[in-house]
């Protein structure tokens, strides 16, 4: 009504996104594909949907928007429940890997990439939407690419008439004439931004040979104070990579702050006072909430976030940047043949981006601790998408299941190297996710309905089949959720929290980090007080909670496979006490380590890569004992180190190995095509 209709008018009246609200609700009618496109900021994320509902379009079906990350999806989904005065899971709701907030009633839904391609798996027409919003389009994510090609090759081939649904794509800058050639020469819309000059300075901290340091840390909050102490009045936004630094550079920040003189350092009498706020995507949604909230008056805000903040949120108020030149990003490294989070340079299109969200409400500035030396050297123009750098393992799966047997030719957005769709297949041969002719398998069927790595399915299902799920359900889980380990940033309180765990381990059996983590989870679920035993051992909260909640979800979607006829059975014949790792084993066999000399492990991939037990592991300094491991993940620094370790007997994987060379590349790709 209109009483609604005033109120959020309130708030979102100078976006520069209302002039246009007739014009794009008729866009959005009269075309099957749309891109949109204007700065961060302008209102596309959250005004676009509420024009298309006020337009009645949610009565031919939900309204859908996809973000490729979870806190965007979360973050806004609350947002506009707000704004149109709806309770967050009714009208407006989000729904992202484990956790759905939405019910009958919903139809604005905001929700990851991931979820959306998961839902055409069951529903290859989309035939609950009316509308789908491809948000962020500019960030290239692995799953939005994908849709934009499902998306294309469904609608633009059907015949025109029996198209109901439109598909709108959104991105903050860039490639719009390549998106709208991609979807058939579709119309562009431009939002006019009203953006304000920024300045941007080079800083001498961080040159090209400091590629791998972690000096930024320090050098970023030096900055942030010095901004904080030195310049007139607006809020700052720090760029930083992943949660622990944040954490860590708020520390400092605190600490630092509290020792500033007000009555004589700062120029601009009025601030006195820094509010630090950290923003990261694991990070409870009550205290994001905080994050758009204006300071107290007098008090300087001081935002300290991953690239979240780049474009999917905007904070309002911000006027000074302090950019530390890196991300953190998923990349295929062909090193050792595994996908790993590595900390890289930005391109220089990211960095032009995080310096603009210094100038929407008045001019700004931006400091750049890298030198130009850094930027001309080791900064590519544009990002990289994820598409052509991640492992496809997945996303290959997914398109079989879809039908889409050639998955060379798929029209990619940007084609990914071919390399990687070889090794993506021939993963999921290894994993008897396909057969030999690349069709999808009865295992392979099974290993799609769980949102989780191939491998880790693989191996939930082989204990399911034994009738043993107990077991690995709770591990799924919690290697599902980040950080269960708590490290304090002080150093007594450390070593405090590095026994807890340690003791933890040696109760769950000692030598084998896997136990350790189910172990964790079964102890915590069965004690009186499961916080307090979490604050108790120094094991974060907040992610057993999730792992509980993920536990019982990914019990139901194997209840429910089980109920079917074919699900196969199988009975254990060996030790018990093997159970356990040999279930891991029929996952993990790609990810097979034997000791070679001294502390030194060698990958049995086929890459041979020299690798060590990561210090974290309950294995570390226990290397003598070991022949054979398995590992969950790798990290890559100046060594490479294994994560989440436990022995194995090489008679386990014996008969597993062979499948690792037993198909080549000429046949890989005869699969790749069938
Ligand atoms: P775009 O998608 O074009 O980048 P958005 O729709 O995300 O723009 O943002 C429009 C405005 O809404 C911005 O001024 C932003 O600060 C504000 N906004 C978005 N989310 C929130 C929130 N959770 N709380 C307060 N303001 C918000
Ligand atoms: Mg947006």
């Amino acid at each position: 009504g209109s009483k609604r209709e005033s109120k959020r008018c309130v708030e979102a009246q100078c976006l520069p996104i209302l002039q246009h609200k007739a014009t794009l609700t008729k866009l959005v009618k009269d075309n099957v594909f749309l891109v949109v496109t204007g700065e961060t900021g302008s209102g596309k994320t959250t005004q676009l949907p509420q024009y298309l509902y006020e337009a009645g379009l949610w009565k031919g079906g939900i309204i859908g928007i996809t973000q490729p990350r979870r806190v965007a999806a979360i973050t806004v989904a609350q947002r506009v429940s707000q704004e149109m005065h709806f309770t967050l899971g009714k009208e407006v709701g989000y729904q992202v890997r484990f956790d759905d907030c939405t019910s009958q009633a919903t139809v604005v839904k905001y929700m990851t990439d991931g979820c959306l391609l998961r839902e055409i798996l069951a529903d290859p027409g989309l035939s609950q939407y009316s509308v789908v919003i491809l948000d962020e389009a500019h960030e290239r994510s692995l799953n939005t690419d994908i849709l934009l090609g499902l998306l294309k090759k469904t609608l633009l081939q059907a015949d025109k008439g029996s198209v109901r649904q439109r598909v709108v794509v959104m991105s903050a800058t860039l490639e719009t004439d390549k998106l709208s050639t991609f979807l058939g020469h579709c119309p562009v819309f431009t939002i006019p931004g009203r953006t304000f000059p920024v300045t941007s300075r080079f800083g001498n901290a961080i040159g090209p040979k400091e590629v791998d340091s972690s000096r930024y840390v320090n050098e970023v909050v030096r900055v942030a104070l010095d901004v904080h102490v030195s310049e007139v009045a607006g809020d700052i936004l720090v760029f930083l990579t992943g949660q622990s630094e944040i954490e860590k550079a708020c520390d400092m920040l605190y600490e630092k702050a509290e020792s500033i003189d007000y009555r004589y350092d700062v120029q601009d009498q009025t601030v006195e006072g820094l509010l630090i706020l950290p923003l990261y995507g694991s990070m409870p949604t009550d205290q994001q909430r905080q994050i758009f909230q204006a300071p107290p008056s007098g008090i300087r805000k001081c935002v300290v976030a991953t690239n979240i903040a780049a474009t999917s949120l905007t904070i309002n108020g911000i006027k000074y940047i302090v950019d530390s030149g890196f991300v953190k990003q998923l990349n295929h490294n062909s090193r050792v043949g595994m996908d790993i989070l590595e900390v890289v340079p930005i391109s220089k299109s990211e960095a032009q981006q995080r310096a603009g969200r210094a100038g929407r409400t008045s001019a700004g500035k931006c400091f750049r601790i890298y030198s130009n030396e850094f930027w001309e050297k080791c900064m590519l123009d544009y990002t990289v998408p994820e598409i052509q750098r991640a492992s496809l393992t997945s996303v290959v799966l997914t398109l079989k299941c879809l039908g889409v047997h050639d998955v060379i030719r798929f029209p990619y957005l940007d084609h990914p190297e071919e390399r990687l769709l070889l090794e993506a297949l021939k993963q999921l041969y290894q994993f008897d996710a396909i057969d030999r002719r690349g069709q999808v398998t009865q295992l392979g069927r099974l290993i799609m309905e769980f949102p989780l790595h191939p491998g880790l399915t693989r191996a939930l299902l082989k204990a399911a089949s034994y009738g043993c799920e107990d077991i690995l359900l709770p591990l799924a889980a919690m290697l599902s959720v980040e950080n269960i380990f708590i490290r304090p940033g002080h150093p007594e309180k450390q070593k405090e929290a590095d026994k807890k765990h340690r003791n933890l381990s040696a109760q769950s059996g000692g030598m084998n980090d896997f136990a350790t983590l189910l172990s964790v989870f079964q102890w915590c679920k069965a004690s009186d007080s499961p916080s307090a035993w979490c604050k108790e051992n120094w094991i974060h909260w907040r992610a057993l909670k999730s792992a509980f909640s993920i536990e019982t979800q990914l019990r139901e979607i194997l209840l429910r496979l089980q109920q079917k006829k074919d699900f196969p059975v199988e009975t254990f014949t060996g030790n018990k006490s093997e159970l356990f790792r040999r279930c891991l084993c029929t996952g993990y066999f790609t990810n097979v380590a034997r000791r070679s000399i001294g502390k030194i492990f060698s990958t049995m991939d086929g890459h041979g890569t020299a690798v060590h037990v990561h210090p974290s592991s309950s294995l570390f300094d226990q290397e003598a004992e070991l022949d054979w491991v398995i590992f969950h993940d790798m990290m890559v620094t100046s060594r490479v180190y294994l994560r989440t370790v436990c022995p194995i007997r090489y008679d386990w994987v014996k008969d597993l190995l062979p499948k690792l060379h037993e198909v080549d590349a000429y046949e890989l790709s005869n699969i790749a095509r069938e």
